[in-house]
């Protein structure tokens, strides 16, 4: 039950765990179970003894919300929705998908063709439009603008640019009003919640034609989705300016670093993961930190991922974490590592 006291104490920063379904041909593999409460996913394992019995090995966890394989993306969008639109009162917002490949992190972030499947990213520009919309009859204008990154080894590249996907040099500019600007990237202005569906298809294509191993490489590179709402009311002179920042992490499986010579690439692919998951669970734990010295030494630094992020993981933010969990129990252990670091960032 260690969560539930960590939870109050760390206001600003949530965790929830969402468990896919199994897939046809996956057979019957289920080891993930929820547990007493919505709030509890229970992992079991039965192994063999060394008298031919079978033993069961069952590991709880608590979040602050567990969504079972038969959650729809809109009960998952419930329980966002408020964070996400929190960024149309000036907070930037951020909302990360954790977990091995093949745990759906894709599938929450950006989601299926049908309007069932849509995921957060498409149901958030739309919840926001809703918001803005209303506001408007209270004065408000706003503006909302779209940019998606994807950062691979180290490197961010451009998922909305043209030409060659690796070619431009993009650099992170911290400004003195609190914005993040990445120099030379496309930024779409989003005038209807569908434009964000042919925004999420050209991102999607310019993956498929600059990478053959489109899948290879959309699973060892972060993308982060960036919608920013700035907004003024000219009768109360008041103004806004908030992120909501989506991000599909690469995949955090653990891949064997000893391997043959032509692996270098895939070397050096892995240690660039790994360094920023982990400068990523450093700086989450850091703002965690009820004080405001262990505050003052946040490692944003590390990482090109926490350093594009920093202004949205800090100040006036709120962070969630979303760990993608596969029901399987071939990926039992990667299930095991995905939970021990949740657990440790918060
Ligand atoms: P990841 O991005 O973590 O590698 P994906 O999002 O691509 O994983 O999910 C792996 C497969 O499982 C995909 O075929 C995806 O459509 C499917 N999937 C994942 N989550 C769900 C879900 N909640 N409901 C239905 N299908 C899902
Ligand atoms: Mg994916």
């Amino acid at each position: 039950k260690l969560h539930n006291t960590v939870m109050e104490l760390k206001g600003n920063i949530r965790v929830f765990c969402r468990v896919r379904p199994v897939q046809n041909e996956e057979g019957m593999a289920m080891i993930a179970f929820p547990g007493k409460e919505s709030r509890e996913i229970v992992l079991s394992q039965s192994s063999e003894t060394a008298t031919g019995g079978s033993r069961e090995a069952v590991m709880p966890f608590s979040f602050d919300r567990v969504f079972q394989p038969q959650a729809t993306q809109s009960e998952v969008f419930e329980e966002i929705s408020q964070l996400a639109q929190s960024c149309t009162d000036g907070y930037n917002v951020c909302i990360f998908g954790y977990g091995q490949t093949s745990s759906g992190k894709t599938y929450t972030m950006e989601g299926g063709a049908s309007d069932d499947a849509a995921g957060m990213i498409p149901r958030a520009v739309r919840q926001i439009f809703e918001v803005t919309q209303e506001l408007k009859g209270r004065g408000w204008t706003y503006r909302m603008e779209g940019q998606f990154l994807e950062i691979y080894n180290e490197t961010i590249n451009d998922l909305l640019g043209t030409g060659e996907i690796d070619k431009k040099k993009h650099e992170i500019k911290h400004e003195k009003n609190g914005r993040t600007t990445v120099t030379d990237v496309v930024i779409l202005p989003l005038e209807s919640p569908s434009q964000v569906r042919n925004l999420l298809m050209r991102a999607q294509s310019r993956r498929t034609v600059h990478a053959t191993l489109m899948n290879e490489r959309s699973s060892r590179s972060h993308s982060v989705f960036t919608l920013r709402v700035s907004g003024n009311n000219p009768l109360t002179g008041e103004s806004c300016d908030g992120c909501l920042n989506l991000v599909d992490l690469a995949g955090s499986e653990r891949l064997a670093t000893s391997g043959a010579a032509n692996d270098k690439e895939r070397l050096k692919e892995t240690q660039a993961i790994n360094k920023s998951l982990s400068a990523l669970g450093d700086v989450i734990a850091a703002l965690g930190e009820k004080s405001a010295a262990d505050k003052g030494h946040v490692p944003y630094r590390n990482s090109k991922l926490t350093y594009l992020l920093q202004n949205s993981l800090s100040g006036n933010s709120k962070t969630l974490m979303v760990l993608n969990l596969s029901p399987l129990a071939a990926h039992l252990n990667e299930s095991l590592c995905s939970l021990r670091f949740a657990t440790k960032v918060v």
